[in-house]
């Protein structure tokens, strides 16, 4: 029931109305019987100041920010974490008791973790990354943080380059390498790397047919597959490697675990995974 104390968390992007994260966050909260609430804030382009004064002003506690405003809520916060700084987009704003308000992305973080409760190590290894847009950014700088090198495979080979040289100024200290996305490039790749990390959109519903993996191009010596896509549970991706013999792993635990870290970082509560995983994935399967 919402009163008088009811704590308020939310969520600014545009639309929002297709977002899990309510759904995610609400359960989040009824599990620990917390009077806390998590709303949808629908925020066109070009109102994220207002948006944010809002937030301030009526005390609400933080919010996830999504599509389009990632990276222009940077300009109006007071300061960043070192996550949202070398990936340059926030995903969570938290507001302190002053007014203060700072911005990390909990999607490397979200990653990272998910990977530990997979038990996959990747420290010293090369991983073999599909992708170069957003989820890649926080995934790349996951995984060099972690002690990988990362070669990333794009289709825009320059977009993968300027990704490459983003983290490396951040972690001067791991390699990088940048490959074309296409067939025999591919085939060649899977012999050099063990992991295999998708962070394209090819495949995500509804184009469920789709995969970033050509067919007929084996996976060489890769054992394990991550796809960071949730919708469809189980992607072309993660059946074409299944039938190779590699281990998979869907993008619905990384999707858990970056808005767990938020809620944590708002509540300063240890977040009930597994209820926020039973919720999404009740809906998923709706
Ligand atoms: P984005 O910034 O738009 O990047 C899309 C990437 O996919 C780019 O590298 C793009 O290559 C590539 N791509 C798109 N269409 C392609 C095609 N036909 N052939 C080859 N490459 C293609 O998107 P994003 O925000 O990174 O999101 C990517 C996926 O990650 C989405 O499915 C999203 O749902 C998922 N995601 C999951 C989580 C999670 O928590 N599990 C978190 C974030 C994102 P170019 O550079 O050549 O255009």
């Amino acid at each position: 029931m919402v009163d008088g104390r009811t704590r308020v968390v939310g969520i600014i992007g545009w639309p929002v109305e297709h977002s899990f994260s309510p759904i995610m966050h609400n359960a989040a909260f009824r599990e620990r019987g917390m009077n806390w609430i998590y709303v949808p804030f629908p925020v066109p382009p070009g109102r994220v100041p207002q948006a944010l004064e809002g937030i301030r002003a009526l005390g609400i506690r933080g919010v996830n920010v999504t599509i389009p405003h990632k990276e222009a809520v940077i300009a109006h916060l007071d300061s960043l974490t070192p996550e949202a700084q070398a990936v340059g987009a926030v995903n969570t704003v938290v507001v302190e008791a002053d007014g203060r308000m700072w911005g990390t992305n909990t999607d490397a973080p979200g990653f990272w973790s998910d990977l530990q409760a997979h038990g996959v190590s990747v420290t010293g290894e090369w991983v073999l990354v599909l992708g170069a847009g957003g989820a890649a950014r926080a995934v790349v700088y996951a995984l060099a943080r972690a002690g990988a090198n990362v070669t990333i495979a794009n289709r825009t080979v320059g977009r993968a380059t300027t990704l490459a040289h983003r983290i490396h100024q951040v972690l001067p200290h791991r390699s990088f390498r940048v490959v074309e996305l296409r067939a025999e490039t591919l085939a060649e790749e899977a012999q050099r790397h063990v992991l295999l990390v998708n962070t394209t959109s090819v495949g995500m519903w509804p184009h469920v047919e789709a995969s970033p993996w050509p067919e007929g191009v084996g996976f060489g010596r890769i054992r394990v597959v991550y796809d960071v896509i949730y919708r469809p549970r189980e992607t072309r991706l993660l059946r074409q490697a299944a039938a190779w013999g590699c281990r998979t792993i869907g993008g619905l635990g990384m999707l858990v675990r970056q808005g767990a870290e938020a809620w944590r970082l708002w509540t300063g509560d240890v977040p009930p995974v597994k209820a926020m995983e039973e919720a999404v994935r009740r809906v998923l399967e709706e």
